[in-house]
């Protein structure tokens, strides 16, 4: 039985190309996506690779929106995350109104950006050293 199907609108989440264990949220494409990562019978679902892309009202609310839609879809759930430093704040503030259940990482986590000063303030000018 899959569950998704009964209780989702199948039309918005499609199966992961590589991942088999992993749903892409197509609904906000082109504005943003992001995946879901859900245990056998979507008690708990992680969501991962939320990105909102930056050609489209960056910081507009449209990531809360698809948080939001997610939270709609699987209302039972525990939904969760892994943060990157820089993403913490908003984050917590979803957990805050309720849209995600936990923070998963409750250390550290610097992102793979060199540029982002969040997350790595020594690299000001965001270039490696080379000795
Ligand atoms: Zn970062």
């Amino acid at each position: 039985m899959n569950i998704i199907k009964e209780i989702t609108n199948p039309e918005v989440f499609k199966p992961h190309p590589n991942c088999t264990n992993k749903e892409i949220f197509v609904q906000f494409i082109p504005e943003a996506r992001c995946f879901i990562i859900p245990n056998h019978d979507y008690s708990e679902i992680e969501v991962d690779n939320f990105i909102v892309n930056s050609k489209f009202n960056r910081g507009k609310g449209i990531g809360t929106k698809m948080i939001a839609a997610i939270k709609a879809y699987f209302p039972n759930a525990h939904i969760w995350v892994d943060t990157w430093n820089h993403s913490r704040p908003f984050w917590t503030k979803m957990m805050e109104r309720g849209y995600i259940d936990s923070i998963g990482n409750d250390y550290s986590w610097p992102c793979f950006d060199t540029n982002c000063r969040i997350c790595h303030p020594n690299r000001a000018n965001g270039r490696r050293r080379i000795r």
